[in-house]
């Protein structure tokens, strides 16, 4: 796999090898990340997801070392190493060495590390998800405000269930039994032509995709509301769709035994996502 990536003030080629037993990231998963996206020279939201890596590392204690403007400019550079055709995954992390005391982070260690690699956009060929019995964490018990590794194993045993049970993908639930999100990006859904997505409570990541559908779907005249999305509420709708800064925005053709066409609100969320990426252009279209 391709990729470029920057350690301390170089640029590699190589992947950098980081970590080892006595790093408290590698030990007890003091790491936070984002992840953005170089669509053959457009990069949607990048300072947004530069800003949200930093807020992520105030939320989780640790003491980042780069200022979102720094970080936003060295992906710019990375993106222009890679080439304007190329699609590629933009993954800056804070992670912490040192431990202070029994299992604290010593927040004086924080690094950073970006990571800028091929990724290919998924085509829009749709999936399959469930609901998954394992529930999206409270804020008050776990750390929810910040995109941090530790919260993944949670979603990939949601996504190894439904796989196990025949599915793609999973969908999760808030502690109060509500639609949260699939596990590794933001639902939404339709009834009758208006857009329903769960109003953040703390308990899912609001992706900055999410944010940004909603804003391009209400501009072009449509309605879309945040509220309260029950399971059952998937099981009736006309359309259910994942968005994500992996795969923009993904329809969903089977919820349960609930079979679907990929819908006419997905196919125009996705138009509007990829007209909005063609005013972040940093690179010159490739000839
Ligand atoms: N939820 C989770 C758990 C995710 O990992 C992601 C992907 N970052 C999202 C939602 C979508 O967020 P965004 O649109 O900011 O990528």
């Amino acid at each position: 796999m391709a990729g470029v990536f920057w350690h301390l003030g170089n640029w590699s080629t190589e992947e950098p090898k980081i970590l080892g037993p006595m790093d408290h990231a590698f030990w007890l998963g003091s790491v936070i990340f984002d992840g953005a996206r170089a669509i053959r020279g457009t990069v949607p939201d990048l300072d947004l997801h530069c800003r949200r890596c930093v807020q992520s590392a105030l939320n989780m204690r640790m003491n980042p070392t780069m200022t979102a403007e720094e970080i936003e400019t060295l992906c710019r550079e990375g993106v222009r190493r890679m080439g304007p055709e190329a699609e590629l995954y933009i993954r800056p992390m804070f992670f912490v060495r040192r431990g202070l005391g029994a299992s604290q982070p010593d927040p004086d260690s924080t690094e950073f590390i970006l990571s800028i690699y091929d990724s290919p956009m998924p085509a829009p060929t749709g999936f399959s998800a469930i609901t998954a019995p394992f529930r999206r964490p409270a804020p008050d018990q776990a750390p929810t405000d910040a995109k941090a590794s530790a919260l993944y194993p949670n979603g990939a045993r949601a996504a190894a269930w439904a796989r196990e049970h025949g599915y793609e993908w999973a969908v999760m639930l808030d502690p109060d039994g509500n639609v949260a999100e699939f596990s590794a990006a933001n639902l939404m859904m339709v009834k009758n032509g208006v857009v329903i997505t769960p109003k953040p409570n703390g308990t899912f990541l609001a992706g900055i995709t999410r944010a940004r559908i909603i804003e391009l779907l209400r501009r072009a005249g449509r309605e879309v509301r945040e509220d309260i999305v029950t399971p059952a509420m998937l099981e009736d709708a006309d359309e259910i769709f994942a968005t994500g800064n992996f795969g923009k925005v993904q329809p969903c053709t089977r919820y349960g035994t609930h079979d679907m066409q990929p819908g006419p609100v997905a196919a125009e969320a996705r138009r509007l996502y990829f007209e909005f990426a063609e005013t972040a252009r940093i690179l010159p279209k490739a000839v």
